[in-house]
């Protein structure tokens, strides 16, 4: 298959284009570069365009043939989305009404979209499965919940087969070690603490230590950035046999505090790494914990890096071969 990867010079996409070749399939990056990274799309794969410029978009689509797009073009910070709602909606939503309308013009009627685990909101089990209502309470996770609702709009209008992915916490790098996670300013816990046990990044916060959790620390589920490329390519094959718009909860069903993190990557690291107690982080949840068996049911999903401790570990070899 030949793919366009809309944001396949950020984390995900990076190692989904990685992914794909792998596979022997066909990759090309679409990307505006404002916070992807030129250099982790190969050689030859980028086009530079912008999902708020519809003219470039619809350059990218006349110059290929493409069986299907994979969409992780967003904005994607909680709290950024609490303070900058306009721009959350206008990237996330207005910019994906842009790439649909591009793709039907282009007739391309299979898109994998980058949903999250956010359009929960606070989550009345402890497992979310896909049933669960979906009610966000910030404007992140409400723009990526509009935009599945277009999806399922568009499927008996247009014909167009779509996958939400909800992805709960995406972490690691690949463990080849040349491509990694590395946003400016960096805002997720992983690097944080990987970048505090460096002696980098001007000191751990922890947000909150009153959520209603075994140690007072927001619960997440930690899923491996290797493990969510491989659930997008299953979902592009189940989109060749089901039409409409489908939804799927990827994570790996076990829940470790903001500071389980921190204990588990000293252990890795073997750092001392400090850290203050402040306020909550405005946006965040609690508890976020996946169930993802549908995936495995429909899709085949098999995660291979189910223990957090791995997936610390490869996130570490990466943020060891950078010099911040
Ligand atoms: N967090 C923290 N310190 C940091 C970054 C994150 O305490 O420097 C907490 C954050 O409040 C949340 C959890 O770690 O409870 C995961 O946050 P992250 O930003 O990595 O992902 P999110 O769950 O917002 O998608």
């Amino acid at each position: 298959m030949k793919i366009l990867v809309c944001g396949g010079a950020g984390y995900i996409g990076s190692h989904m284009v990685r992914y794909l070749l792998e596979q022997g399939h066909e990759a090309v990056v679409l990307d505006n570069l404002s916070t992807g990274h030129a250099a982790s799309v190969p050689e030859g794969l980028l086009e530079t365009a912008d999902l708020l410029v519809p003219s470039s978009l619809e350059a990218v689509f006349a110059r290929h043939r493409f069986d299907g797009v994979i969409h992780f073009c967003a904005r994607s910070l909680v709290g950024e989305s609490v303070a900058q709602p306009y721009s959350y909606y206008e990237n996330n939503v207005v910019g994906t009404l842009n790439l649909l309308q591009a793709m039907q013009k282009a007739g391309v009627s299979r898109l994998v979209f980058s949903s999250t685990a956010a359009v929960f909101g606070n989550p009345d089990t402890s497992l979310i499965d896909e049933e669960h209502p979906a009610r966000p309470i910030n404007p992140y996770g409400a723009s990526k919940l509009m935009v599945e609702r277009v999806l399922a709009d568009a499927g008996p209008a247009y014909g167009l087969r779509s996958v939400a992915l909800r992805y709960f916490n995406a972490a690691g790098a690949d463990p080849q070690g040349d491509i990694g996670e590395s946003h400016q300013p960096e805002t997720h816990l992983i690097p944080n603490v990987l970048r505090a046990a460096l002696g980098q990044g001007g000191g751990l916060k922890v947000f909150g230590s009153d959520y209603p959790t075994r140690d007072g620390t927001c619960v997440r589920d930690y899923v491996h950035v290797n493990d969510l490329a491989s659930a997008h390519l299953l979902a592009l094959q189940y989109m060749g046999s089901q039409e409409g718009a489908h939804t799927f909860n990827l994570g790996n069903g076990q829940g470790f505090t903001v500071l389980e993190v921190i204990e588990a990557s000293r252990r890795i690291t073997r750092h001392a790494i400090d850290f203050e107690q402040v306020a909550r982080r405005p946006g965040d949840p609690a508890i976020l914990v996946a169930s993802s068996e549908k995936a495995r049911r429909l899709l085949g999903w098999r995660p291979q890096f189910t223990d957090i401790g791995e997936i610390i570990e490869t996130a570490w070899r990466w943020h060891q071969s950078q010099a911040y």
